[in-house]
């Protein structure tokens, strides 16, 4: 087994990894470390959950002991693509840098301007940023790339997802050529094996293999239920009570509307629960995982944009509430529990129509994954053609269900009436107030002929959405955080 002090990390950098508590390097740091402190550029195919951000940090550190920075010249420069993710690497260089005096700046949407340019002026040694943020500052004129010495592109696909890949490639032209690249990605889906190409030299190809990551220690199990959601969420409950084990999850939706739906629903059934979404405001998304990370709530309701890369140790299971429609989330989704050799559990359910959706993720990580119980068939299709039946027989088989449990409001009970046809869509991408500011990269003035347009406008017509609780905010944060 390889030890840190094999890697060619620094003294001061082993001392940092030392205090942090971790005796040995985790596969991809085993791995990538050494290629990195030569100044190789490096491919890693690895999920959140691997310790891939010590595996480009700590070799950064030891390599940043030598030189200074020079006003707004960052000498190293870090692209994320949700603000959530910058912080978290920000907060790995605060815990591995901790013998060292590094100028650490974060350029990230829903902070001002001002302070982020301060931190600029002064010289940066770490740039960590968001895409769209760091080239408002860039078309600023407050920042110069051409000292940057280390780039890392970080998540590559969920930068595609978001529709982030112009807005890298207009950066990475402005980084010089003779730049050492450090580019990860959890899947290598042929767009990101084309800017993998495109960026790197003669790259060292680091890969985790993800099957044997997520096979051995999340039990994965699937539930068959109706599409109907108010059936759907009294499975889940059922689900959830009948954990023995559970000390926290999280609750996957494909929509963003579906988590502030979910989550009033659970929070009136007495659950312990908080939500998670894109379009909540910075503060209350630190601070819901604030809460949720001290174990002040148990469930965490989420979209996979808001929960995306989030460090969360020890989540012991994970729900989806509904199948993802790309087969990447659920490899993304389960990464959530498990983690660093915990055992871990992922229950997805399942009605009918998300039936083509699970084929691909089976498909995807070659597994037949375990169903605990069938698709139920009866009735549902009748209840569709008899609204009038379909709510009769709803709320005899809901008494029998949920005897004993608190009855869904008049309110909640209507709204499940409407039966939504829109087709479920992940959330739009992140830093609205961002991208908005850039006239060029408004939708509307974008060619059509780039690649992630179509992407960007069909979750752009999610419908309309709840933004952040309403009326229904968290008693945790209203005592301050
Ligand atoms: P990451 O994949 O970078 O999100 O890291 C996942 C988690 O693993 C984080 O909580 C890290 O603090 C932790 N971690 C990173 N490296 C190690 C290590 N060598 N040993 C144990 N835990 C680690």
């Amino acid at each position: 087994m390889t030890s840190f002090s094999e890697l060619g990390l620094s003294q001061k950098v082993l001392n940092a990894v030392e205090a942090a508590g971790y005796t040995e390097p985790t596969p991809i740091q085993a791995q990538a470390i050494p290629h990195a402190m030569e100044g190789k550029d490096v491919l890693g195919i690895a999920q959140t959950g691997t310790g891939k951000t010590a595996s480009f940090v700590l070799p950064m550190i030891t390599r940043l002991e030598r030189g200074r920075a020079r006003a707004r010249m960052p000498r190293t420069l870090i692209l994320e693509p949700t603000r959530e993710l910058a912080a978290q690497v920000e907060e790995n260089f605060n815990k591995y840098g901790i013998n060292h005096k590094l100028n650490v700046s974060l350029l990230i949407g829903g902070v001002s301007f001002d302070e982020q340019d301060r931190k600029l002026q002064r010289g940066a040694d770490v740039l960590i940023a968001t895409p769209g943020r760091m080239l408002d500052h860039f078309e600023r004129g407050k920042l110069l790339l051409t000292g940057v010495e280390i780039l890392v592109i970080d998540e590559a696909d969920r930068m595609l997802d978001m529709g982030f890949i112009p807005d890298i490639e207009r950066i990475v032209k402005l980084i010089p050529f003779t730049r050492q690249t450090l580019f990860f990605s959890a899947t290598m889906p042929p767009e990101i094996t084309r800017l993998a190409d495109q960026f790197l030299h003669s790259p060292v190809r680091v890969e985790v293999s993800r099957a044997a990551s997520t096979a051995t220690t999340v039990e994965q199990k699937l539930l068959g239920v109706s599409k109907k959601d108010y059936e759907k969420r009294a499975s889940l409950r059922d689900l959830i009570r009948n954990q023995a084990d559970l000390k926290n999850g999280i609750i996957f939706c494909n929509r963003k509307r579906d988590v502030s739906e979910l989550f009033r629903s659970l929070d009136r059934h007495g659950f312990s629960v908080g939500a998670l979404h894109g379009d909540m405001d910075q503060r209350s998304r630190m601070a819901m995982l604030k809460g949720f990370k001290d174990n002040k709530i148990q469930l965490l309701v989420a979209s996979d944009v808001a929960a995306r890369g989030l460090d969360i140790p020890d989540v012991s299971h994970v729900f989806n509430f509904d199948v993802p429609i790309h087969a990447e989330d659920y490899v993304h989704r389960i990464g959530r529990t498990g983690r660093a050799g915990r055992s871990g559990a992922a229950y997805t359910l399942v009605s009918k129509p998300e039936m083509k959706h699970l084929d691909a993720i089976e498909k995807l990580i070659s597994t037949e994954i375990e169903w605990l119980s069938p698709i139920p068939e009866a009735g549902s299709e009748e209840d569709e053609k008899d609204g009038r039946r379909g709510r009769k027989e709803r709320g005899s088989k809901r008494g029998k269900r949920d005897r004993g449990e608190k009855r869904e409001t008049p309110v909640e009970a209507a709204a499940e009436t409407v039966e939504t046809q829109v087709e479920a869509e992940p959330e739009a991408p992140k830093e609205p107030e961002t991208r908005k500011s850039r006239s060029e990269n408004k939708p509307e003035n974008r060619s059509d002929s780039r690649p992630d347009r179509k992407d960007r406008k069909r979750r752009d017509n999610d419908g309309p959405v709840p933004v952040g609780f309403g009326e229904e905010i968290p008693a945790f944060m209203m005592n301050g955080q």
